[in-house]
């Protein structure tokens, strides 16, 4: 039984307490950890939580818990090396053809397992007008740069008005022809999104994609199908993130689940991202052979229409690169071994015709 709508976002260990998302015996912990990392859960989220079990897949995204004050070695404040790849405050760039915006380092909810959890809180706000303009003209000198990407935190938490003022900049950069949102507000807070705020994302002549972050099928209610629908609506491409979660989304029937409520939703599954090593995370990760484990009986199951690529960010800044598994192994020979949904073997031999590989 769910506990139907609560009012108001819920942002310290009290609150979760008082909502009985936690017992109060756990308060002491949820303060220390609150203490380094902050809380945040939407109503629309908390409302899907079943009181009572600690296991459940949505309290576990945002619920605190004293495994996030352990710090492995191989973890690090900045996982995927932004800092490394920053020519401007608040623009990274990692790949010739794209830049990344950080509109503004707080979200409508607070994920756990968050890999910028230590550059992004309640306290932090917007990237400035003149950090914004510093990263236009970054932006405007280089005109290789094909696609901006705002993220943050969360973009979608800024007012429609300020949306469509960052819309309205980057889309008079004529080599500028795709602007992708990163977003986990259709979700958290599905009644934000709202007509003027999708019109405020599009602008003539350029392409606007929105990547929307969920990690369960539950999360996507019909409040949050109807936000994707107005995004769609308004002309945006819809495409997925997710992460792989120990006890949230690591078994076969949970991702399938997950990615056909993306499909249902108009959303194409993009990422499904193997957990950075942000500080305090290590009890979300699974094993890559178990990541790709899951990909290989997703393919049996799920249409191509409705399969994520999995991916891995190479610390240090070095880029996403999928994971595989490998479906079809090079002999060295001109032949390769192509393994079929049952995991059986077969060999195929390439027979590449007159001209080689210069044909495209
Ligand atoms: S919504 Fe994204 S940026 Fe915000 S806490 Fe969750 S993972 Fe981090």
């Amino acid at each position: 039984m769910t506990t139907g709508l609560r009012p108001r976002r819920l942002t310290s260990p009290k609150d979760l307490v008082e909502a009985a998302l936690a017992a109060p015996e756990r308060l002491g912990e949820l303060e220390a950890v609150a203490e380094r990392y902050a809380i945040g859960l939407t109503p629309s989220l908390a409302a899907l939580i079943e009181p009572g079990d600690p296991a459940d897949p949505i309290a576990r995204q945002f619920i605190p818990d004293a495994r996030e004050l352990i710090r492995d070695p191989a973890e690090s404040d900045d996982p995927i090396g932004d800092d490394a790849m920053s020519p401007v405050h608040g623009l990274v760039h990692r790949y010739p053809d794209r830049v990344l915006i950080k509109l503004v380092a707080a979200c409508a909810v607070y994920c756990r397992f968050c890999f910028r959890r230590e550059r992004i809180g309640p306290g932090a706000g917007a990237l400035s007008a003149a950090d914004f303009a510093a990263a236009l003209d970054y932006v405007r000198a280089r005109p290789g740069v094909w696609e901006v990407i705002l993220t943050g935190g969360d973009p979608l938490i800024l007012s429609a008005r300020r949306i469509a003022e960052a819309t309205r900049a980057l889309a008079a950069l004529p080599q500028v022809k795709i602007l992708r949102w990163h977003t986990r507000l259709p979700v958290a807070a599905p009644e934000r999104v709202t007509k003027a705020m999708a019109r405020a994302l599009m602008a003539e002549g350029k392409t606007t994609v929105v990547a929307i972050h969920a990690n369960h099928p539950r999360e996507l209610t019909h409040a949050a199908r109807a936000a994707c629908l107005r995004l769609s609506a308004e002309g945006a491409m819809l495409v997925s993130q997710s992460v792989l979660l120990r006890g949230v989304n690591d078994d076969p029937e949970t991702l399938a689940d997950l990615m056909r409520a993306f499909v249902e939703a108009r959303i194409k599954p993009y990422y499904l991202h193997h957990c950075d090593l942000a500080p305090g995370t290590a009890h979300w990760r699974v094993p890559i052979a178990r990541g790709q484990e899951l990909m290989r009986l997703l393919r049996g199951r799920l249409s191509g229409l409705a399969t994520p690529t999995y991916v891995l960010d190479i610390p240090g800044g070095r880029g996403k690169v999928p994971l595989g598994p490998q479906w079809v192994v090079s002999e060295g020979t001109g032949a390769y071994v192509a393994t079929d949904l049952r995991g059986v073997e077969h060999i195929y031999v390439d027979r590449p015709g007159p001209g080689g590989s210069s044909q495209r």
